[in-house]
C-alpha cells in the first residue's frame, strides 16, 4: 500500500515530558482513511498524550508522525488537517450555537457567505438547525456534545480527534450519542481517533482498538479479536469477559500448547508463536463464547473426541431461560465463576441448576499467553 493510502502513521513515536516522565514508548500504527480507532487503557497509560501529539498540542520527543504521507512533527496544530473535541467541549459561553460553530472558519478567514453556507449545512446534518440562535449555556449535555462535534467538523478535517467526548454524559445519553457518532463517522468517511477508558465504548464504536499500558501499546486489534484472542495477560484482564487458567508448559506442538494447570492438562492455540519451552509459566485464556457446557453424564469417549482433554468439572450455580437462550453461571472448584450461554434445545432437561457438568472447549478456540 502506498504511503498516501494512510491517513495517519506513527512510527517509533516516543514522548518524554520535561520532568522525565516517559509517557509514550515506541508507538507504531498505520491508520487507513475512514478507520475508527480507539485508544483504550487505564488512566495515565498515555492515551491523551498520544492524541495531543497527533493534534500538535504536544511535541513528539522522537519518531515520525505522518498525516497523509507527510511528516508533521514540527507543524503547528492549526496547520494540521485535524480537529479535536475535548471532554468538557470547551464551548464559548458568550456565543450562540451558530457563532460557536462558525468560530473555526473565522480563524481560517473564510469569506462570510461561504462560511454561513457551511455552518448551515453542518447544523442541519447534526439536527441543530432549530437551536442555532440559542445560547449554549442553556442547552443539555447531548446538545452541547453535538455542537462541539459540529464545530470540529465544519472545518472539514481529515482526522477527528476525540478525547473522552462522552465522559460527561449519563449512561442512556451516552448510548444514543455513541450510535449517532458511529453513523456520522460512516456517513462522512473521515478518520476518527477516540480516547476512552471504557471498554464497552471502544468495543461498540471502533474498527480497531489500541490497548495501552504504562506508555506501551499492548495490542492493536479489531474489537472481537481483542476479547477472543488477547495477546497478553494485561489485555485479557482488562477486557474482562474471559477466564484465565494459569499453568506451566507440558508440551507445544503444531501451534497448540498443553499446560499443566490446577484443573489438569489443558490446551490452547499459541497464536503469537511464543517459545513454549517446557515448564514456562503461561496461561490459557478462554473467551466466554468458546465455552461449551457438557452434561456430567456424557461418555468419556464422546467428550475426548470433541474436546480432547479440555474439560473441567463444574457445578451449575444459576440457570435462566430467556426466549430460546439459556443463561448459566457455573462455578469451578477454585471458586472461579464463568458465564455460559447457549440455545435451549441443546441443553434442555440435561442441565439443571445445582447439578454438575463440564466446562469444555476445543483447543483451537482458546489462546495461550505468557505469564
Ligand atoms: P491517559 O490519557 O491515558 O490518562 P496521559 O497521556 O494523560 O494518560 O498521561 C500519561 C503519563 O504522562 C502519566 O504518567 C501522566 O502523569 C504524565 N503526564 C501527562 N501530562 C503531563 C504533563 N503535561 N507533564 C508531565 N507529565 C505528564
Amino acid at each position: 500500500m502506498s504511503l498516501l493510502a494512510y491517513d495517519l502513521q506513527l512510527s517509533n513515536v516516543y514522548k518524554t515530558y520535561d520532568n522525565g516522565t516517559p509517557a509514550v514508548i515506541d508507538f507504531n500504527i498505520d491508520v487507513v482513511k475512514g478507520e475508527f480507532i480507539a485508544f483504550l487503557g487505564p488512566s495515565g497509560c498515555g492515551k491523551s498524550t498520544t492524541l495531543r501529539m497527533i493534534s500538535g498540542f504536544e511535541t513528539v520527543t522522537s519518531g515520525d508522525l505522518m498525516i497523509r504521507g507527510k511528516r508533521v512533527n514540527d507543524q503547528l496544530p492549526e496547520k494540521r488537517p485535524t480537529s479535536m473535541i475535548f471532554q468538557n467541549y470547551a464551548l464559548f459561553p458568550h456565543m450562540n450555537v451558530r457563532q460557536n460553530v462558525r468560530f473555526g472558519l473565522e480563524v481560517k478567514k473564510m469569506p462570510r457567505a461561504q462560511a454561513d453556507r457551511k455552518v448551515d449545512e453542518i447544523l442541519e446534518k447534526l439536527g441543530l438547525g432549530d437551536i442555532a440562535e440559542m445560547a449554549t449555556s442553556r442547552l443539555s449535555g447531548g446538545q452541547r456534545q453535538r455542537i462541539a462535534l459540529a464545530r470540529s467538523l465544519v472545518v472539514e478535517p481529515d482526522i477527528l480527534l476525540l478525547d473522552e467526548p462522552l465522559g460527561a454524559l449519563d449512561a442512556n445519553l451516552r448510548k444514543s450519542i455513541q450510535n449517532e457518532l458511529k453513523l456520522l463517522q460512516r456517513d462522512l468517511g473521515i478518520t476518527f481517533v477516540f480516547v476512552t477508558h471504557a471498554q464497552s465504548e471502544a468495543l461498540a464504536l471502533s474498527d480497531r482498538i489500541v490497548v495501552m499500558n504504562a506508555g506501551r501499546v499492548e495490542q492493536i486489534s479489531p474489537p472481537r479479536e481483542l476479547y477472543t484472542r488477547p495477546s497478553s495477560l494485561f489485555v485479557a484482564r482488562f477486557i474482562g469477559s474471559n477466564t484465565i487458567l494459569p499453568g506451566t508448559v507440558r508440551e507445544g506442538q503444531d501451534g497448540i500448547v498443553t499446560l499443566d494447570t490446577a484443573f489438569g492438562r489443558l490446551a490452547g492455540a499459541n497464536l503469537a508463536g511464543i517459545d513454549a519451552h517446557k515448564d514456562r509459566n503461561m496461561s490459557i485464556v478462554l473467551p466466554a463464547e468458546a465455552v461449551d457446557l457438557v452434561p456430567a453424564d456424557v461418555s468419556e469417549r464422546q467428550m475426548q473426541a470433541e474436546f480432547g482433554a479440555n474439560a473441567i468439572p463444574c457445578t451449575i450455580e444459576t440457570l435462566q431461560i430467556v426466549g430460546h437462550i439459556m443463561h448459566m453461571v457455573v462455578r469451578l472448584k477454585d471458586d472461579k465463576t464463568i458465564k455460559v450461554e447457549g440455545h435451549v434445545d441443546k441443553f434442555r432437561d440435561r442441565l439443571k441448576a445445582g447439578g454438575s457438568a463440564f466446562v469444555a472447549w476445543k483447543s483451537g478456540s482458546a489462546t495461550v499467553i505468557d505469564g
